[in-house]
């Protein structure tokens, strides 16, 4: 079912990829022109409520359309980009065509209600002015009607903690949400929330992939955790009817995974709202 979004958007690794020195060397400086040459997109996944599976937004995954590799995954490219200055660009890069697409869908969904989650490295955030470069693109790119979340990763914040926190703090005050990434693979989640303004967390798939006995009351321990912290809580990595229904039943609100939709393209997300809001409507209307 989560083919009918558009299948190709998840491709298989390419261990070829997986390669020497000279090779990554490569691929770093044709990164750096990518940018420039357009070659850089987002894909949009799904983030759904887990009790209709209706959209309440998305996720923004950059994809790197490569001249001679043809797409090339995250997974690749993030981490090359992160030993470098590199994912400062790339992550601004990512934020704007963001931003580009909440000003088309203040025109073209009017009547949704969306945010859409933007990944950002923690290189971002501490580098220097990052709550002005967001409020500078802000002014650039006016959206009023549907809202930014920023995604972080539990990993190097607590460097420099009471510097992050401020930024984190100015964010927040611009009216960009702040969901914590990945949560349950690091060691220092619980710190994270007490220390920083996230209002949303996400969980790792790894936990719903845990093939523990007590695998489901981790989960639901985690879910009642972030319910009683008042924070709202996204399922990643969802991809079995069993997981879902037993994820409802935790009291889980949101899930995202391909068991609600792969990632697509701008316009195929844009439709895929589209075609759900006169649902969204006739509800509010039977009420
Ligand atoms: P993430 O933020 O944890 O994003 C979720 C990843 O899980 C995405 O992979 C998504 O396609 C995949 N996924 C979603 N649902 C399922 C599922 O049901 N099953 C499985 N097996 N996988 C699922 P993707 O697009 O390859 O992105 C990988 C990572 O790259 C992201 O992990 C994020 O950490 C990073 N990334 C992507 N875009 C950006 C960006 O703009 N900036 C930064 N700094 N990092 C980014
Ligand atoms: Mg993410
Ligand atoms: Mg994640
Ligand atoms: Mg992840």
């Amino acid at each position: 079912q989560a083919k009918r979004f558009g299948g190709d958007r998840v491709e298989p690794f390419r261990p070829a990829f997986r390669t020497a020195g000279s090779d990554k060397m490569q691929l770093e400086s044709d990164l750096r022109r990518a940018i420039e040459r357009g070659e850089i997109s987002l894909a949009y996944q799904p983030i759904v409520r887990a009790d209709d599976l209706s959209i309440a937004g998305f996720e923004a995954l950059l994809r790197w359309n490569h001249p001679r590799r043809g797409e090339v995954q995250p997974a690749e490219f993030i981490t090359l980009a992160e030993r470098s200055e590199l994912i400062v660009d790339l992550g601004n890069h990512a934020l704007e065509l963001a931003m580009r697409r909440l000003m088309d869908w203040d025109v073209l969904l009017p009547d949704a209600d969306l945010f859409l989650s933007v990944n950002v490295s923690s290189q971002q955030v501490m580098g220097r002015d990052f709550a002005n470069t967001l409020s500078n693109m802000q002014a650039r790119f006016a959206h009023r009607k549907h809202t930014l979340r920023l995604e972080i990763t539990e990993t190097v914040l607590m460097q420099n903690p009471e510097h992050n926190a401020h930024v984190l703090e100015k964010v927040k005050s611009l009216g960009i949400g702040l969901a914590m990434d990945d949560f349950g693979t690091g060691y220092s989640s619980l710190a994270y929330l007490s220390k920083f303004p996230f209002d949303t967390i996400k969980l790792d798939q790894s936990l719903v992939r845990n093939q523990w006995a007590q695998r489901d009351i981790l989960l639901q321990s985690v879910i009642s955790m972030a319910d009683n912290l008042g924070l709202s809580t996204v399922v990643e990595g969802v991809e079995t009817e069993d997981d879902l229904v037993k994820l409802r039943k935790m009291g889980c609100r949101y899930i995202q995974g391909f068991i609600a939709g792969v990632p697509v393209n701008g316009s195929v997300a844009t439709d895929m709202v589209a075609a759900q809001n006169p649902l969204v409507k006739d509800d509010a209307a039977a009420e």
